[in-house]
């Protein structure tokens, strides 16, 4: 694997694939990688002619308050996996190369960025879309993938390439999950082994959300405060918020047709993430989780 540091540098290796027609896989990350960040890369492998993957904690989507300087950081590690992988390229700038001096622009999709995680990540959106637009214009690649797990995230990114009139496919694939179905998270190293085992109530509430659903329930504010009950049967929760939303980000009252089940709970300091979404298809639902 070859590692890059420098946009130039990157910019000419890629330009000499792209000459020799090869298409260009994309694996943005912010590093530490887990089984989740491996099934992007393997997906990459088997959909492109060389993957890219690029570490990056991007300052720009954490708030002033949040773990920015506290972020799992492990490059020898990941640069183990990475070989293992047999990722071809790996792109791992530093903040001053993507940030220069004066730098002042940035992307905003408007709407989406505000909902959801949005509301108390004031500008994370903003810092991820931007980041993921220069990465763009880094890399040029044919495919990027995502993952589930951020799925407003992979919501925000669809929605500005295609805003953008930008020449790049999209996938997101499935959340990859612990044993006991915690979803993978650079984050969960956070967590001290009391908390881990409440942390598992995300995916819980999701599983009792599934059963409600299932049993023909359809009011959503009933499907939350029982996702609600489960979590705070828990010590060391607190919940930032559960939603019941469209694929526009809105709430809905009523399960309907296609949705998305999110949720953001603090596990003692630690905030976690997760959702299901749910398809509807004919007089049945399909729950992806
Ligand atoms: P991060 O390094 O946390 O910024 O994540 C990089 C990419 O990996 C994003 O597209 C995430 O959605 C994806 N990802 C993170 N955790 C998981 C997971 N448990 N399963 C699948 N994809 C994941």
């Amino acid at each position: 694997m070859e590692t890059y540091k420098k946009i130039k540098e990157i910019k000419k290796r890629i330009q000499f694939e792209k000459n020799k027609r090869r298409t260009i896989g994309f694996v943005p990350t912010m590093g530490y990688l887990h089984d989740g960040h491996i099934s992007l890369i393997r997906a990459s492998k088997k959909r492109s002619d060389v993957t890219v993957v690029s570490i990056f904690v991007n300052p720009t989507q954490f708030g002033p308050s949040e773990d920015f300087s506290q972020y799992p950081r492990d490059i020898n590690r990941d640069k183990t996996i990475l070989e293992r992988e047999k990722v071809d390229l790996l792109f791992s700038p530093s903040v001053e190369e993507m940030y220069f001096e004066d730098y002042k622009t940035y992307v905003e999709v408007t709407e989406y960025q505000d909902k959801l995680c949005g509301k108390s990540r004031k500008g994370h959106f903003r810092g991820v879309a931007t980041i993921v637009l220069k990465l763009f214009h880094i890399i040029t690649p044919d495919i990027a993938f995502f993952g589930q797990k951020d799925a407003q995230q992979a919501l925000v990114i669809k929605k500005m390439v295609k805003d953008l009139n930008l020449d790049i496919k999209i996938e997101v694939l499935p959340i990859v999950r612990e044993k006991d179905g915690l979803a993978l998270s650079s984050r969960n190293t956070y967590l001290n082994e009391e908390e881990r085992v409440s942390a598992v109530v995300l995916y819980n509430s999701l599983l009792k959300a599934k059963e409600l659903i299932k049993k023909g329930v359809r009011n959503c504010s009933e499907v939350i405060s029982e996702m609600e009950k489960i979590i705070l049967s828990s010590p060391h929760t607190r919940i930032d918020y559960i939603e019941i939303v469209n694929d526009k980000l809105e709430p809905l009252e009523e399960i309907n047709h296609n949705f998305l089940i999110a949720l953001a709970v603090y596990i003692g300091k630690t905030r976690l993430i997760d959702n299901m979404m749910v398809k509807k298809k004919g007089r049945f639902f399909k729950f992806i989780i």
